[in-house]
């Protein structure tokens, strides 16, 4: 499986160790979206699009964050759940939503996409218009002869 594609969006937060979102395309059949260039106390690495885990309320249903001593809705009592420790402190409370199987795709996903966030931090595209001088937009497919569509 090959990476065929790599969007950036870089963010510019203070306070934030977000450096970016990406997304990426796999052999120009299957976008993945949020992974986040974040900036760890090793360097940046590429972290997984997840959510955050929630719990029901057993009174009203009300979905509670998982740390969450009471309902928000209705104010019960919700049983504090044992949140399993994961790789870093936020992370404990997020699932991954998709994620690479292999140390070897691993590496090879992260490096394709910092190196995407590096050139891009270089040389950012500019937001308000789309750039007309590099990449002329490969998604869009070339306009059909006309001789095929008049039959
Ligand atoms: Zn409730």
């Amino acid at each position: 499986m090959e990476i065929s594609e790599t969007r950036i969006t870089l963010m510019e937060k203070p306070n934030s160790r977000l450096r970016a979102y990406a997304s990426i395309t796999f052999d120009n059949n299957f976008v993945v979206k949020d992974l986040r260039v974040i900036e760890g106390r090793s360097g940046l690495f590429v972290a997984m699009p997840s959510r955050r885990l929630q719990k029901p309320c057993p009174k009203c249903m009300t979905k509670n964050p998982l740390r969450a001593k009471f309902c928000s809705q209705c104010g019960a009592a919700l049983e504090v759940a044992v949140i399993p420790q994961g790789e870093g402190t936020s992370s404990s409370e997020h699932r991954d939503l998709a994620h690479p199987i292999t140390t070897e795709f691993r590496n090879y996903l992260q490096k394709i996409v910092l190196d995407a966030y590096e050139k891009e931090k270089a040389n950012p595209t500019p937001k308000a218009k789309s750039t007309s001088k590099e990449s002329p937009a490969p998604k869009e497919s070339p306009a059909p002869k006309e001789e095929s569509i008049e039959k």
